[in-house]
């Protein structure tokens, strides 16, 4: 049966990130999201270095096959691209990205996928994730050591095992084909949608919006209702028996405006770009990073790195605990020294008295004494000495202090 393809792209920048990392493409036979990653200014980089090199293989093949391999290599010279940018620009290294991909040829599809973007296919009401993720947490999934509950919410789902970038010169890259029917609804997805809308949202969405444009336009519409923390982007690929529509190819995203990063004067000295690292803002904690995990040991090593983390914050609060504890109360001590060096004069059962302390009190606790009471009856005073003395007058020192009474004394006694 004679299918067509109807199709659009669409990616906004969310709610939190300055800028938008993801790409998205709609062409004639190929489509695909990638999702860049990356210190400072790489992520936005890297997805569109790896988008438009990849566009340029949207054309007919043969076969699924044939598009199957043709993607394989696309995706690979993505990769040495992007190793080569960094080699020119060391300030973008550790950037990279994720790309799945789709080749329609007739009514079969050739696919390829690294990272953690997503395809989905919709088929008669059902929604089914065809893309595996390659995440730290989806391994741990995957070999038994969590849940795919606790993989929602685990701390290191952001963490990619495969992406494009500067890291592996031969990453290993997932690509297949299968056969697609008139109605099929694909999806390719940003974790911006994936990991913030949840999935009964994504298929009641994709079931119930019959325009292709319109739906990926509500699946924006919820992650950003969401809080859209990551960039968004989502790609829909109908298959139907309709007459071919003419489309033009779409690019969204970063991809979208021309490649542009700043011509920092190229170093590959450490020291000399980390103040340029500075000028940045910081990337958001939930940002995604990669590695290149060897063997299941790795695995083990990063759960028990993890165990020993919660420990060390364990102990670490403690100690911040205890350390409060011990500097508060060296604070009251230093306070309460401190106002025990300060004098004044006062009244005291009818004798003038040199006071030690302050006048003020703390709550119930007074913060002076009697330090000493003399003779002087404050009644033989002048009435403007025993206003004074009622009032307490300060001294800058005991002996000031002295000097004070011995005043009022010989005043009293005149
Ligand atoms: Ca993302």
């Amino acid at each position: 049966m004679a299918t067509s393809i109807r199709a659009v792209a669409v990616s906004h920048v969310g709610k939190v990130r300055s800028n938008n990392q993801d790409s998205g493409y709609a062409g004639a036979s190929l489509f695909l999201v990638a999702d860049g990653m990356g210190g400072h200014a790489g992520g936005d980089v890297a997805s569109a270095i790896a988008t438009n090199r990849i566009k340029e293989i949207d054309h007919d093949y043969p076969t699924a096959e044939d598009a199957q391999v043709a993607l394989q290599s696309a995706l690979l010279a993505a990769n040495g691209l992007l190793a080569e940018t960094v080699f020119e620009h060391p300030e973008l290294t550790g950037m990279g990205t994720t790309v799945s991909a789709i080749i329609r040829v007739d009514d079969k599809l050739a696919l390829a996928h690294i990272g953690d973007s997503r395809i989905y296919l919709l088929r008669d009401g059902e929604l089914k994730q065809v893309t595996v993720d390659h995440t730290f947490v989806q391994r741990l999934v995957d070999t038994g050591r969590i849940t795919e509950e606790e993989a929602l919410t685990h701390p290191r789902r952001s963490v990619l095992m495969r992406v494009l970038g500067d890291v592996d010169s031969s990453p290993e890259i997932d690509t297949w084909t299968v056969d697609t029917l008139p109605g099929d609804r694909w999806l390719l997805c940003s974790d911006g949608l994936s990991g913030v809308v949840k999935r009964e949202v994504i298929a009641a969405i994709l079931s119930n919006v019959e325009s292709p444009k319109v739906a990926a336009e509500r699946l924006v519409r919820a992650s950003l209702d969401a809080g859209a923390p990551d960039n968004v982007t989502a790609v829909i690929v109908d298959v139907t028996t309709a007459e071919e529509e003419a489309r033009e190819p779409v690019t969204v995203g970063s991809a979208s405006a021309p490649v542009h990063f700043e011509r920092e004067p190229s170093t590959h000295t450490r020291a000399l770009r980390l103040p340029a690292l500075r000028l940045h803002p910081a990337r958001p904690a939930t940002g995604p990073t990669h590695f290149e995990p060897q063997t299941d040991d790795y695995l083990d090593e990063l759960i028990e790195e993890d165990q020993r983390r919660a420990r060390r914050r364990r102990l670490t609060w403690l100690l911040s605990g205890v350390l409060l504890v011990v500097a508060i109360a060296l604070a009251v001590l230093l306070g309460y020294q401190w106002t025990q060096s300060r004098y004044f004069i006062g009244e005291s059962s009818g004798k003038v008295a040199i006071f030690q302390g302050v006048q003020q009190n703390l709550g119930p606790i007074s913060l002076s004494h009697v330090y000493k009471e003399t003779a002087v009856d404050v009644d033989n005073l002048s009435p403007y000495e025993q206003q004074q003395v009622e009032d307490t007058i300060n001294a800058s020192s005991l002996d000031d202090a002295r000097r004070i009474v011995e005043q009022l004394s010989n005043d009293s006694s005149n």
